[in-house]
């Protein structure tokens, strides 16, 4: 059976996508954020997983560094045998205005959401270059493509993502491995729960389909990135937004 993994799957969008894959019949890699809530939540996602009849197993390991993910990657193939499957999914936001914003503010940003697509790509393409196939889905953002006041550090990380998406699918492309990124819009998740009502209303006012997009609709498009209907898709970046920008 294939095996999929998905970085930081103990709540929102990842663990949506994480819960699809094993819907889709994958054997399931939960990467979770080492705290003890975390892995609270990741063991309710296991057992959601396993309910699918497939094999659900928690790696704990903060993958903005470089030695957690090089551990990682070599546990999860141990348990499992192949790496089919990548979605880099972790990521955080500290947002601020750009002259206000601390240096600790924009590191800490692109070590989560930029740094860990290099670790983990960068190890998990390593087996999938020996297994000569594999496909691989980034979470980028709206932010990345058009940018967003108070972001300056988020759409940084997620810019960089489609760049690294583009140059990762021409570095793999010839051994079989697809690599390609969704750009979520605005999707209700406990990360944009912490927006304040006048930002909401400010994004809802911009989108064509005048609605919040759902965790389910982000995993779909995940769940066709990875199979083989996206067979001959590559280096690609899908905007999931209902409208935002046209
Ligand atoms: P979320 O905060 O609900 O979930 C993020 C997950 O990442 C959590 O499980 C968290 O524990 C994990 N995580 C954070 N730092 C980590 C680390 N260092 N190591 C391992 N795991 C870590 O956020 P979400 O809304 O589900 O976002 C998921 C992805 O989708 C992110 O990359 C985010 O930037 C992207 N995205 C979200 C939206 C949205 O509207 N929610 C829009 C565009 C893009």
């Amino acid at each position: 059976m294939a095996t999929a993994i998905v970085t930081g799957a103990s709540q929102g969008i990842g663990e949506c996508i994480v819960k699809r894959l094993a819907k889709d019949g994958y054997n399931v890699a939960i990467n979770c954020y080492p705290s003890e809530g975390d892995r609270k939540n990741a063991e309710a996602v296991k057992a959601q997983c396993e309910e699918f009849g497939v094999e659900a197993e928690i790696f704990e390991a903060d993958v903005s560094k470089y030695d957690a993910c090089e551990e990682m990657v070599k546990k999860v193939k141990e348990r499992f045998g192949s790496i089919d499957v990548l979605v880099n999914n972790a990521g955080i936001t500290k947002d601020g205005l750009m002259v206000r914003m601390s240096e600790e503010q924009y590191d800490a940003v692109i070590a989560v959401n930029q740094k860990s697509v290099f670790n983990m790509t960068k190890f998990v393409g390593a087996v999938m270059m020996r297994q000569r196939s594999g496909a691989i889905v980034n979470l980028a953002s709206v932010a990345g493509l058009y940018g967003n006041p108070g972001q300056i550090n988020y759409s940084a990380s997620k810019a960089a993502i489609i760049g690294m998406t583009k140059t990762s699918a021409k570095e793999l492309g010839s051994r079989g491995i697809r690599v390609n990124a969704v750009a979520p819009g605005f999707i209700k998740t406990p990360m944009t729960d912490a927006l304040t009502e006048e930002q909401r209303n400010a994004m809802l006012s911009v989108i064509a389909m005048r609605r919040y997009g759902t965790v389910d609709e982000i995993a779909g498009v995940v769940s066709f990135l990875v199979s083989d209907d996206a067979s001959y898709v590559t280096g690609q970046t899908i905007e999931i937004s209902g409208g935002l920008s046209m």
